[in-house]
């Protein structure tokens, strides 16, 4: 039986990862959960899983859940979080907070050479040089379950000798894709997805495309390929999950119902396949497999996210930072849409070249680019 920890298992992910762990209690058991907030949904939880390492950010939800579980190893705060990403009693973690909150977690697990199935892509966004070199220096397996990205690592399956021509990166488009975008956008309308249900930032991050943009530089570090040998391919339908071209021109694809817990699935049982219940696709009812350009006038974070990619990683750092604040600040309905693309740019356009070898580095600078968004755009 294989032992899960879950970094962010109050999310939409986390809760995709219990439903797999739920239907396959004979092959996998829980034996860390990490939430933020969420006390009502923690508990119920370790009372379904019985987990015996607990996270919780504040330290009064983390005193009440020492009352109520004595036999349980309960962290919060930073030092927590440090002690717990250090606990090597797993077997395969599912790294998924949101943004780089979790860089550090994700680096001290690889640190320890564990098996890490990272959703959070910020992480290597902020930090992919670094991961991918500590994951090997280390022996550490690095899975994905980004829909994306768990496409082309099925593609890639046995390929290992082949070249890769380029890799073809699917996109829903999001909410806009057909709309015009004005800074009247709400945030109930930038919430509303066509076709994936997820946690609220990254169906923000979504509809700006910026997540597209995030999802080059993952795809980037976890498959070696250069960034212009990742195209982005709009398809609307979300049925074809990404893409691999070879050498010779052979397009290898990996199409499937729309369900996190396929991949998330697939990086818990790698490489083999589990059953499950999802509906599968019915072949004749898939009419439409149309691709499209994204417009990178209209999806100006997908712009900026390749000036970040070119002008090198302090950059990247500086795009994750000042949208996470941005982002945060949108759905707080403090800023308008349009000021999410808008104020990182002007931040972008303030920082010169960084030199960022570790993660403390890497942190540092993720702070300071948070000081000044909030300074410069939000005051
Ligand atoms: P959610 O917002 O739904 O969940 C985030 C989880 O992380 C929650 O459990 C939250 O706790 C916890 N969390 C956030 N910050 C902290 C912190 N500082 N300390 C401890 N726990 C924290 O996000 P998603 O599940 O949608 O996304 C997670 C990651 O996976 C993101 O990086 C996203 O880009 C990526 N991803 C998500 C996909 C999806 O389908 N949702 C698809 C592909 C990638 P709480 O709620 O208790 O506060």
């Amino acid at each position: 039986m294989k032992k899960i920890a879950i970094f962010g298992s109050t999310g939409s992910i986390g809760e995709s990862t219990l439903n797999v762990i739920r239907e396959n209690p004979e092959l996998f058991s829980v034996v860390t959960l990490v939430a933020g907030k969420n006390i009502e949904k923690l508990i119920k939880q370790i009372e379904e899983f019985k987990p015996k390492n607990v996270y919780i950010i504040d330290r009064e939800n983390a005193d009440r859940l020492k009352e109520l579980y004595k036999d349980i190893n309960i962290y919060y705060g930073e030092d927590g979080m440090e002690e717990i990403s250090k606990c090597t009693d797993f077997d395969i973690s599912i790294s998924a907070l949101v943004g780089v909150a979790g860089l550090k977690p994700t680096y001290n697990m690889i640190k320890n050479g564990k098996t890490v199935a990272l959703a959070n892509k910020e992480v290597l966004v902020a930090g992919g040089e670094l991961i991918m070199k500590t994951a090997k220096e280390y022996k550490a397996k690095l899975l994905t379950v980004d829909s994306e990205h768990s496409a082309i690592m099925q593609c890639l399956n046995g390929e290992e000798n082949n070249e890769i021509d380029k890799i073809l990166l699917t996109a829903s488009g999001g909410p806009f894709f057909d709309k015009e975008i004005t800074d009247k956008i709400t945030v109930e309308e930038a919430l509303n997805h066509p076709t994936w249900s997820m946690g609220p930032k990254i169906t923000i991050d979504s509809s700006t495309m910026m997540n597209k943009g995030f999802e080059i530089i993952e795809a980037r570090w976890l498959f070696d390929v250069e960034p212009k040998n990742i195209e982005v391919v709009v398809h609307r339908k979300s049925l074809v999950h990404s893409m691999v071209q070879f050498k010779d021109g052979t397009i290898m694809a990996s199409i499937g119902p729309k369900s996190m817990q396929i991949p998330i699935a697939y990086a818990l049982e790698y490489p083999n396949r589990l059953k499950n219940n999802i509906e599968k696709l019915n072949l004749f009812e898939v009419v439409d497999l149309k691709f499209e350009k994204p417009d990178l006038e209209k999806f100006k974070c997908l712009k900026l996210a390749y000036t970040a990619i070119e002008k090198g990683h302090s950059f990247q750092v500086v795009l994750n930072a000042a949208n996470e604040v941005l982002v945060d600040a949108f759905l707080n309905k403090k800023i308008k849409y349009t000021d999410i693309p808008n104020g990182i740019e002007k931040i972008m356009n303030m920082y010169e070249k960084r030199d960022l070898k570790t993660v403390d580095d890497i942190l540092a600078f993720d702070k300071e680019v948070r000081e000044k968004t909030r300074e410069i755009i939000l005051n």
